[in-house]
């Protein structure tokens, strides 16, 4: 999800080194410095991955140093300049305000070849996937499986990786369009910086934290019906972050009992 973010505004004539800062959803911080004749602005992570932000100054009296808007992707707990702006005339006041959205995940991430995946659910089930890649339901354009399972039956970490963000509030679902962001999930970020999300989990029904370390084969939470489905099942995708702050699905290949890693098709099922 892009979260929109206020503007912040400040006026000031040039003063002695001042710094302000201002954070946003416990995920990141916009530090400036104001010298003399600039002001240096900053992005200041506060988590242990990666996300995608763009920002936008509007700003008098002051150049920015780079072309705006700008998209950055910002490193775990790290600080990096984003930009200065250069008072132009020092003896008047000047002020700015940002422009700032950002998703998690890394738009510069390249999914790790040759990875297979665990299929997320118990040794010795198998389950019909009734939804495939670029299925013509829900997927459009999209490399999203659907394994149909009741509800309740425990959902397994298929890569290892860091919880970084997680939802069970929801305790709805059915085909309606108001339910379509009202799914309960996991998103656990791979070391490649990809994410793999887990949706239309029951409610109550997720058993990891923000910032918890996950193997492939933990369970990480029970299926559901929550948000906007046909029945209950298992939605999964693995993705990266663009540019543009959205989404591009990755297809990956899976363990299967059969068959070996492979691609998955619709309408197949596959045992574990
Ligand atoms: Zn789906």
């Amino acid at each position: 999800m892009v979260f929109l973010l206020a503007l912040l505004s400040l006026t000031s004539f040039a003063a002695p080194s001042r710094v302000t800062s201002d954070c946003y959803d416990n995920t990141f911080c916009i530090d400036t410095e104001s010298k003399e004749d600039r002001v240096d602005v900053f992005v200041r992570s506060l988590v242990e991955w990666e996300i995608t932000m763009t920002l936008d100054v509007e700003s008098s009296n002051l150049t920015p140093s780079i072309e705006l808007p700008t998209v950055k992707s910002v490193s775990a707990k790290r600080v990096s300049r984003l930009l200065t702006l250069e008072i132009e005339d020092k003896n008047a006041g000047w002020s700015f305000g940002f422009n700032v959205k950002w998703i998690l995940g890394d738009f510069t991430a390249e999914h790790k070849r040759g990875i297979a995946y665990d299929l997320p659910y118990s040794e010795g089930q198998e389950f019909l996937v009734g939804q495939g890649y670029m299925g013509n339901a829900t997927h459009q354009g999209k490399y999203a499986l659907d394994w149909d399972m009741p509800e309740g039956t425990p959902v397994l970490a298929a890569r290892g990786g860091m919880v970084v963000d997680m939802e069970e509030s929801f305790t709805e679902g059915r085909p309606d369009a108001d339910l379509m962001t009202k799914a309960n999930y996991v998103k656990i970020r791979h070391s490649d910086g990809t994410i793999g999300n887990y949706v239309h989990l029951k409610h109550k029904g997720v058993k990891v934290f923000i910032g918890q370390q996950v193997d492939a084969g933990d369970v990480i939470g029970f299926s559901g019906n929550t948000g906007f489905t046909t029945g209950p099942h298992l939605h999964f995708e693995v993705y990266s972050a663009t540019r543009e702050l959205g989404r591009r699905t990755i297809p990956v290949e899976f363990n299967t009992n059969r068959r070996g890693a492979i691609l998955l098709k619709e309408g197949q099922y596959y045992g574990r």
